[in-house]
């Protein structure tokens, strides 16, 4: 008997389907639509009875790679790739969701994810309940008899709290709900929630996937009659397709996840030693330090600490504290000054003031995101030139 594949190894090869050709690289198929050899042919495949292809709304060969080669990396029995993150939780609620249906929902996700539970779906009498992602008994306490999905990021952005995905499935599983995972910040590379219980996992794929900023996914993946029976046939109806090409460009990420993300992290846990050290720096949260609260769980959870580090400049006043971290953002020449994350080129944001600047103030703090709180999505780059980058703003 021989040993199942190693991640790295199905990260290049799995999913691959060659055609008649031969080719190497994988193939970009860049068509709408399929022939058919036959009227029956098309009567078959029309009523899905038959392997293949027909439209690329439903299914495209390129776009079938990548959900192959993503479901073997996560462990999942089946994946859908969706156009964007967005649209994958959309899928995902749609899917699974009707009017009365109830979510709780770490309140520390994704800004565009709470706008769509908390303004889209109300309008369709779906509710949602937000509890602090790493209090398992306030998960308990928010159900309700029509509790569907138990939702999460972990770690939180941008203050990297870990979530206990184990003790959360027991109170998910026991109530009925869906465990979800939103596993953009770590990717599979880093951790796996279905094998720590999730029924769930949600990708962003513009993300680490991607890994160089440049297109758009996303993908839902879980247990197969999930997937085939109750979110496919959103995708098949409502549309939001993930593009051939996008497809290629995320399967190609995929190849180089395990490396940038071992890299990556093993800069981000440099620079947050480092930021530990800075005066003036009052607070550095980054899950491979042994001083995060959750430090031991995330050694359990996860391969790595991830290479998004979050750190608070010390001063007296707000005024004072957003004057400091503002310094060391516009003192930045390497460090690119932008909301995005999961790129090689590190990044640099405000959260007070940019993605989390529509919170309330009183959110804001319940969050942990006070005026003097910086984000930085680490890179491929050097770290002493990091270092040197955010030296200039801190020394000021
Ligand atoms: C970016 C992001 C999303 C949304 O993904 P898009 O591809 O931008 O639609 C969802 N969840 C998390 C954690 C993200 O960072």
């Amino acid at each position: 008997m021989t040993d199942p594949l190693k991640f790295d190894t199905l990260a290049v090869r799995a999913g691959t389907a060659r055609t008649e050709f031969g080719e190497h690289s994988e193939a970009l198929f860049l068509t709408s639509s399929f022939v058919f050899e036959s009227a029956a042919q098309a009567a078959e495949r029309f009523q899905a009875q038959g392997e293949g292809f027909v439209y690329s709304r439903f299914s495209n060969p390129t776009v079938a790679m990548f959900q192959d080669r993503l479901a073997a990396l996560e462990g999942a029995e089946a994946c859908l790739a969706t156009a964007s993150g967005m649209s994958a939780i959309l899928a995902l609620c749609m899917g699974t969701l009707k009017a009365g249906d109830h979510i709780v929902s770490s309140q520390s996700i994704f800004g565009a994810t709470i706008q769509l539970f908390s303004n889209l779906l109300a309008r369709f009498g779906v509710t949602v309940t937000y509890v602090p992602s790493s209090e398992p008994g306030a998960w308990q306490q928010a159900v309700q008899p029509d509790t569907r999905l138990f939702f999460l990021e972990t770690p939180s952005n941008p203050i990297t709290e870990i979530a206990d995905i184990g003790a959360l499935k027991d109170i998910a599983q026991r109530c009925g709900a869906l465990l979800v995972v939103d596993n953009c910040f770590c990717t599979p590379a880093l951790q796996k929630p279905i094998e720590l219980g999730a029924d769930v996992v949600i990708h962003s794929a513009t993300k680490y996937i991607d890994g160089q900023g440049r297109v758009l996914g996303g993908a839902v993946l879980g247990a197969k009659s999930l997937i085939h029976e109750q979110i496919t046939p959103v995708l098949r109806t409502a549309g939001p397709s993930l593009s051939p090409f996008n497809a290629w460009v995320l399967l190609k990420g995929l190849e180089t996840l395990g490396i940038r993300m071992e890299r990556q992290s093993a800069n981000a846990l440099a620079l947050a030693e480092w930021l530990e050290g800075v005066p003036g720096v009052a607070k550095v949260h980054y899950p491979g330090l042994r001083t995060h609260p959750q430090y031991a769980l995330a050694q359990r959870q996860q391969r790595s600490g991830g290479a998004i580090v979050s750190f608070e400049m010390e001063a007296s006043s707000d005024e004072d504290r957003r004057a400091r971290a503002w310094r060391v953002v516009d003192q930045c020449k390497l460090i690119s000054i932008t909301a995005n994350l999961g790129d090689t080129k590190s990044t640099i944001t405000h959260p007070a003031t940019t993605t989390h600047g529509r919170v309330s103030p009183e959110g804001r703090l319940a969050a942990g995101i006070g005026e003097g709180l910086l984000r930085v999505a680490v890179g491929l780059e050097d770290v002493a030139d990091l270092r040197q980058d955010l030296s200039r703003g801190l020394r000021a």
